[in-house]
């Protein structure tokens, strides 16, 4: 089993982390996955407790910011009503865009954690950045197609770390 595919925790989901958690990691800057992680893939407006979330980050001069594969025309008009940056089209696992944006942005990788749904894409491409991450079950059973083919892939890969017991719970973290 690769490493990088060993999520730092798991959450059923990012609804279900208490700011606490945050604290007690040092963390400044949460990156998060839109599809299915933040809303469902076809909820194109933010939800109600999505823009609370996104609020509590805010009082607490936590940073946000959405990271997703998805593309401009999906991501800008959802992080906009949230008034939170935004990467889109990222590739995710591949890191050249995201190295790039962490430079700019002078992000020091261990106060940022990254929060999505798929192991795959965020936690691969996160443990690739050496950054802390949490696996979050998706919100809805739906797919977008491409994301349907990844799954396949996860579902394994999931069952697998289960098995060898490397899911570990974000409270135990
Ligand atoms: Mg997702």
């Amino acid at each position: 089993m690769n490493k990088n595919f060993i999520p730092f925790c798991v959450a059923k989901s990012i609804y279900d982390l208490p700011l606490t958690f945050y604290h007690k990691h040092h963390i400044k800057t949460v990156f998060v996955d839109l599809d299915n992680t933040l809303d469902a893939y076809n909820k194109l407006n933010p939800s109600s407790r999505a823009i609370n979330l996104v609020n509590n980050f805010k009082k607490e001069k936590i940073n946000v910011i959405i990271v997703s594969n998805n593309k401009l025309s999906r991501v800008r008009p959802y992080a906009s009503k949230l008034d939170v940056p935004f990467l889109n089209s990222l590739r995710k696992p591949l890191l050249y865009k995201m190295r790039r944006f962490l430079k700019k942005e002078k992000i020091k990788i261990d106060e940022a954690i990254l929060i999505g749904d798929q192991l795959i894409t965020d936690i691969l491409f996160a443990n690739r950045l050496k950054m802390k991450n949490v696996l979050v079950a998706k919100l809805v059973k739906e797919d977008q197609w491409t994301t349907k083919i990844n799954r396949l892939f996860d579902k394994r890969r999931y069952k697998k770390l289960q098995k060898q017991q490397l899911l570990v719970s974000w409270e135990e973290k």
